[in-house]
């Protein structure tokens, strides 16, 4: 597999390589460690990217490790899908298949031996009063009264717990730190909570959870990762992840680094809201093709290779930063630019006669796959009588500058003729609704042997022999940069109308009646489509726009 790392180390893979120099290890171990209570998406895409891909450059492991502590959100629906989306990223973790909820029993060991050395106790404050007893970031937190339990009785009541004697809520077991720490997340933080919940891999065995923060650090060190990554909402987390570990004296210490997440505007990129966008139906499905989730990029079009050089190109670094939508759609771009081949396909058809063609006559005429990589070869599309182009293609009253059709004027078919309209049909209503035109004999392949100048060029196909298709036009899930900018309003006010546009009638080239799912095709002039893997059948097939040729919106801001 390609990779781009032809620039400086970033932060993380510097403090990698100073580690394998001075033989702090001897290997890399990483994971990627997703809760698999939704899709993933293409912030996901960067951390498996770092994760992985650093493995792969020190040819080691990364495990992919499920976080799977809180059961009320998480289905195994997600953990297959997850699955799925990193192996179709190009990435694979071999053997190491991890769950958190392995650890069950082992974490319940560690949190006895917590009690044990009187550094974790049952607390039965409610939420509430544990919100208030916690203090603020000026004023210190106060000790609860049921910190300085003995360790018998400790044991006992955490084992009651275990048991189901208690009721959620009623009670936690919290690890004992410092109510006065200036970092909150250091003021006895709970780390097993009570929930009477089936758990979609270990059932009804347990009706105590282990928190996150207690999760996490141990079964980094349960595995032997050497640098566990996250992102930087998790800085102020890493001394709770070294207190567990230090405090159980475990034999191996996991460095625990942040880096910044990605943010792309025009978009959301929490689970959170997408699955709210699912839900109420604002999209088709965790795979509708505007989500950000690797399959909605996936099904929308998008290749593995432009994704992970999507994701090379922004790097790691330590500051939040945004980036521009226009990036990643440029990455497909260029990917695909390289290796789709070209047809021709009319999205709004207008019908032309060719008057002077002969009635039953058709010609098969070659045309290049690639015009600027003659070695992907080429391919026929027949030409009659009867042709389709495209509707703005054609303009009754054309200024000077129109290089397209308008009566009198002549125009090239790609691959083809060169064509003079002649005559417009109107409906009843005066729209447009056929072209008559007579085309040039002595112009086969599109120039003329007199030398005489035509700048246009247009794209057709044969009316008989087109292929009938839905097409489906995307633009951005928003019509904001910041859908969640306004405290005020719901990020889903947000919601572009126009991000979805069907048209119905298109009429392709008959070539792609071969198009298998896979395949990525450049329609001349229209930017670049696949079938849709949901949606399209052989009788009925559907395309999905997966990017234009240029970036729209980059114009648009520039003219403002
Ligand atoms: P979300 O906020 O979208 O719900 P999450 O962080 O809760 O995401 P997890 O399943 O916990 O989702 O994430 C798995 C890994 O992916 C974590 O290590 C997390 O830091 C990383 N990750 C999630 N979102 C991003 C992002 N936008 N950029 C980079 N890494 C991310
Ligand atoms: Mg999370």
């Amino acid at each position: 597999m390609e990779t781009t790392l032809d620039r400086p180390l970033d932060f993380i893979r510097q403090i990698i390589a100073e580690d394998l120099k001075s033989g702090k290890h001897k290997q890399v171990i990483t994971r990627f460690p997703p809760e698999p209570n939704g899709f993933l998406h293409i912030g996901h895409a960067k951390s498996i990217c770092l994760n992985f891909g650093i493995a792969r450059e020190n040819n080691s492991v990364c495990h992919l490790r499920f976080d799977d502590t809180n059961p009320g959100k998480e289905s195994t629906e997600y953990v297959d899908s997850i699955q799925e989306d990193v192996h179709w990223l190009g990435f694979d973790w071999g053997e190491h298949l991890y769950y958190s909820s392995d650890y069950f029993d082992k974490l319940y060991d560690f949190a006895v031996e917590l009690i044990q050395k009187g550094k974790a106790y049952v607390c039965h404050l409610n939420s509430e009063e544990m919100r208030r007893y916690r203090g603020t970031l000026t004023e210190p937190g106060k000790e609860s009264p049921y910190r300085n339990r003995s360790v018998e009785e400790n044991l006992a009541l955490f084992n009651q717990m275990k048991n189901g004697d208690f009721e959620e809520g009623t009670c936690a077991l919290r690890a004992k730190i410092d109510m006065a720490s200036p970092n909150i997340i250091m003021r006895d933080p709970v780390i097993y909570r009570i929930m009477k919940t089936a758990h979609h891999r270990t059932g009804d065995r347990w009706c105590i959870y282990p928190m996150y923060d207690f999760t996490h650090c141990l079964s980094d060190m349960l595995e032997k990762i050497t640098h566990s990554l996250c992102t930087l909402e998790f800085e102020n987390n890493r001394a709770l992840y070294d207190w567990v570990l230090d405090t159980l004296k475990t034999p191996c210490h996991p460095q625990q680094i942040e880096f910044a997440r990605l943010n792309i505007n025009f978009t959301v990129m929490s689970k959170r809201k997408l699955l709210q966008l699912v839900e109420e139906n604002y999209v088709s499905g965790w795979d509708d093709p505007r989500m950000l989730t690797i399959s909605g990029l996936r099904r929308r079009g998008y290749t593995p290779a432009s994704i992970r050089n999507f994701c090379d190109g922004i790097g790691i670094g330590k500051r939040g930063s945004w980036i521009d939508m226009g990036v990643l759609e440029n990455a497909v771009r260029d990917d695909l630019n390289v290796r789709a081949p070209r047809v021709l396909g009319v999205l709004r058809p207008l019908k032309v006669v060719i008057t002077n063609y002969p009635e039953e006559q058709v010609e098969e005429l070659e045309a290049l796959n690639h015009p600027q990589h003659p070695e992907m070869g080429s391919r026929m599309v027949p030409f009659c009588r009867e042709i389709y182009v495209e509707q703005n293609d054609f303009m009754e009253d054309a200024p000077r500058k129109f290089f397209r059709l308008s009566v009198g004027r002549e125009v090239r078919l790609r691959y083809a003729y060169l064509i003079t309209c002649r005559e417009v049909i109107k409906d009843e209503e005066g729209n447009v609704i056929e072209l008559r035109c007579t085309y040039d004999p002595e112009t086969r392949g599109g120039s003329a042997p007199d030398g005489r100048k035509v700048k246009g060029t247009i794209h057709w196909v044969s009316a008989p022999h087109a292929l009938q298709a839905e097409i489906r036009l995307y633009d951005r899930l928003f019509s904001v940069e910041n859908p969640d900018m306004d405290k005020e309003k719901d990020f889903k006010e947000f919601v572009n109308p126009d991000s979805l546009q069907i048209l119905e009638n298109s009429m392709l080239e008959p070539s792609l009646k071969k198009a298998t799912a896979t395949d990525r095709f450049q329609f001349e002039r229209q930017g670049y489509f696949c079938l849709d893997s949901r949606d399209s059948t052989p009788e009925a097939p559907v395309f999905n726009r997966i990017v234009t040729l240029r970036d729209s919106w980059a114009k648009l801001t520039r003219k403002k």
